[in-house]
């Protein structure tokens, strides 16, 4: 019996452990930790990924029996990260590392087009060639240093039968390269602005540029109102980590909606040597397969993306910026439930990073951290230049009479707002015409099939559709209950109001953002265009509006029904509320202009919103602390959300309630809530079932985790069952 090479390889397939194959004679000098393999697995075969090989025993061990990949996608480095990542969030690790690696990787397709392009550089040989069109092009090329084949294209009509003469006489040198094309980059360089840094910045930037230097794991919070100047905070450091040969990536919420921070980090750094890559949904399967392995060979110094970029495989990383840490978006909703803030944190401290998470209204969870003292806190304490935080005012829909969504106060202010010529932003956080379509004989509404919500009517195109299932129908001209003609519209979302101001402002050129009209590829940049060049007057939106904009023409925001958020079934509904009211209102007056903030509500005196219109964070912090801790609820406890769902409601429930039985049997330390239904009780034709896990420690709720799996078989077949760890909503 003689050792052979064993490969140890974690499976894209619902598996908790990874397992060995034996590394055949042929294959062994193209394996390496990082690639994809195929490899048998019962059956059939299934992709796998290479995390370590080693000198060991082949008994009974199969065989690889492909390998996918030429040049690795990722180091034994981000192995063990993706390993610990997969092991805290309870999910299978192939299965964590296939969502970890850019999509169109996955299952058989292992033809990526991998895009190559010629690039030319100048080699010693001194002197000019005879042909004009040659020296023409040489000349490009010295001036350049380097030049892509298809940016000389661009310049001289068919510049082939030149460039091999050229380097037929050695005047040039030619490299063949992967490609990265992008969109975001391939935009005219913006202009750069040098700045004096404020004494709150400076001192930012001096605990950030001495955490650098100890190259040991240092995270922070990066506390300041929109307009503090975080962003100039996130470059300075970023510039520091590349003055010490190090990298950078930077997660934002939603790549697509900062055009304006992406394009500030081009304007700094993508004038010189330095490469920028921008992971985002535009990106085709081939552009992102790209990209990834030309972070991985270290060509790229700073990368920025949404939050599935905190995988990306940046080699000697030394900074690791969180933008808007507080948001919901960093937390993956679906299979691997993983939170980017926090795996940010994870990963900052296996490679020894600094790890900036930057607020406005931190989450309360990092804001405690930071007050206790378990990671720095950077405080920038008012906005850069003079301009003051604009005024806030609730207007308490109690009174109102009005016949529309749009109070006396606002409307008047919007009315002003159009004669001296300035922009307005409302936010209505509810896409669609009308929450519901209402018979108004007999009360018939209308709802999804497939889940249970009511379905929202949508005008133009006429139909009711469901937000969480996408199912659509066309509404009958009847009641289909009572057969009347009275269905009308209740209540009002972003296309409603957009009529009613279109009737209310006849001569305002209005626009909307929601994921309505912004479905089309190119539409949001579009719009934001518009708005910087003021070409409209007043701009309606989702919660869109509200994220990463920076509309200097804007002097005033409304906001109406500013309590749908409160109202939702979650312990953390008045820090969402606090947050978005907080970040909508920074939209106003970031001009010259002062800016002015109308909040209509029904419930005024809530703290979210009292606090929100005084621009008050410590003092909301201050009472929703208290109330976490009355409840227990994060910092003060840990949770685990176990999500029960299939098609037979009765299998469902008397797995939940197996499953919570036994494991309120397995730990008396840890409280087991439930089982409930989850309050979207059905969804997709699935009914869903909770069971809450709450505990005061972790290491409770990790034991009790760990029993987990086998207690797994209390759950009959055709019920699936969802961990989700720290869960950031319970819908
Ligand atoms: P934040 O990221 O906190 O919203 P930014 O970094 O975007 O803040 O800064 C807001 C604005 O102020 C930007 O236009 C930025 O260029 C400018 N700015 C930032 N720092 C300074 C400074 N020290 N002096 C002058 N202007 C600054
Ligand atoms: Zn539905």
């Amino acid at each position: 019996m003689s050792a052979s090479l064993i490969a140890t390889v974690a499976v894209a397939a619902p598996l908790e452990k990874s397992l060995s194959y034996r590394v055949p004679e042929a294959l062994r000098s193209s394996v390496q930790v990082g690639v994809r393999v195929r490899v048998p697995l019962g059956r059939r075969t299934a992709v796998g990924y290479l995390l370590a090989l080693d000198e060991g025993d082949p008994d009974g061990l199969k065989d690889i029996a492909e390998v996918l990949d030429r040049d690795p996608l990722f180091t034994p480095e981000l192995s063990a990260f993706y390993l610990r990542a997969a092991a805290y969030y309870l999910y299978p690790p192939g299965e964590a590392i296939r969502t970890a690696l850019p999509s169109g990787l996955s299952g058989r397709d292992s033809d990526i087009t991998i895009l190559n392009e010629s690039f030319y550089h100048p080699l010693e040989k001194q002197g000019v060639p005879s042909g004009g069109r040659q020296k023409e092009i040489l000349a490009c090329i010295r001036e350049q240093g380097e030049v892509a084949l298809s940016a000389l294209r661009e310049r001289f009509p068919s510049p082939y039968a030149p460039l091999a003469r050229l380097c037929e006489l050695g005047f040039i040198g030619e490299q063949e390269r992967e490609k990265i094309r992008d969109p975001f980059l391939s935009a005219p360089l913006p202009p750069d602005t040098c700045v004096d840094l404020t004494g709150d910045q400076q001192a930012a930037v001096e605990s950030l540029v001495s955490a650098l230097a100890s190259k040991s794991f240092t995270p922070f919070l990066l506390h300041g109102v929109t307009g503090s100047g975080k962003t100039e905070v996130y470059l300075r450091a970023i510039a520091q980590a590349m003055n010490l040969g190090r990298r950078a990536l930077v997660l934002v919420p939603e790549i697509a909606l900062t055009p304006q921070l992406v394009a500030r980090f081009r304007a700094r750094f993508g004038g010189g040597g330095t490469t920028i890559a921008v992971l985002h949904s535009g990106l085709s399967d081939g552009e992102r397969y790209d990209a990834w392995r030309a972070i991985a060979r270290g060509e790229v110094q700073v990368v920025i993306g949404a939050r599935s970029a905190l995988f990306a495989p940046v080699p000697e990383l030394g900074v690791i910026v969180v933008d808007e840490e507080h948001e919901a978006s960093y937390k993956q909703g679906e299979g691997f439930r993983y939170h980017a803030r926090d795996l940010a944190l994870m990963r900052g401290q296996m490679v020894g990073a600094t790890v900036v998470l930057g607020s406005a209204t931190p989450a309360v969870t990092t804001h405690q951290r930071a007050l206790s003292g378990q990671i720095g806190y950077l405080r920038l304490a008012g906005r850069v230049t003079e301009r003051s935080l604009p005024k806030v005012e609730l207007v308490d829909m109690r009174g109102e009479q009005g016949v529309g969504a749009l109070s006396q106060p606002l409307t008047e202010a919007l009315e002003a707002n159009l004669l001296r010529g300035e922009q307005s932003l409302i936010l209505l956080n509810r896409r669609g015409f009308s929450p519901y379509l209402l018979c108004s004989d007999c009360g018939h509404t209308f709802r999804c099939p497939n889940c249970e919500i009511t379905l929202t009517y949508h005008q133009r195109p006429r139909q009711l559709r469901c937000h969480y299932c996408d199912f659509q129908v066309t509404p009958p001209e009847l009641c289909p209950r009572c057969q009347g003609d009275h269905l009308l519209p209740e209540g009002t979302g972003t296309e409603r109001l957009e009529e009613e101001l279109t009737a209310l402002l006849p001569q305002a050129r209005i626009a909307r953002m929601d994921r309505d009209t912004m479905g089309r590829k190119g539409a949001h940049g579009q719009l934001v265009s518009q708005m910087e060049a003021g070409a409209v007057d007043v701009l309606i939106g989702t919660q869109m509006v509200a994220k990463g904009l920076d509309f200097p023409g804007v002097t005033l925001v409304g906001v109406i029904q500013a309590d749908s958020t409160l109202n939702f079934p979650d312990f953390r509904s008045a820090e969402r509320t606090f947050s978005l009211l907080t970040q909508v209102a920074g939209r106003a007056g970031r001009g010259e202009r002062p800016g002015r903030v109308l909040i209509q509500t029904y419930s005024p005196e809530h703290y979210a919103l009292e606090c929100a219109a005084r621009h008050d964070y410590g003092d909301f912090y201050d009472q929703e602390i208290v109330f976490r801790q009355e409840l227990g609820y994060p910092p003060f406890g840990y949770l685990v959300n176990l999500v029960l769902a299939g098609n037979d409601a009765g299998k469902v429930s008397a797995s939940a309630q197996n499953l919570a039985d036994a494991l309120m049997e397995q730990s008396p330390d840890v409280d087991v809530l439930g089982p409930a239904p989850c309050p979207l009780a059905r969804l997709r034709g699935k009914t869903r079932i909770q069971i809450l896990l709450k505990s005061a420690e972790r290491p409770s709720l990790r034991r009790l985790l760990l029993a987990l799996p086998a207690l797994k078989k209390t759950v009959v077949a055709g019920v699936s069952l969802a961990v989700d760890v720290d869960p950031m909503d319970m819908l």
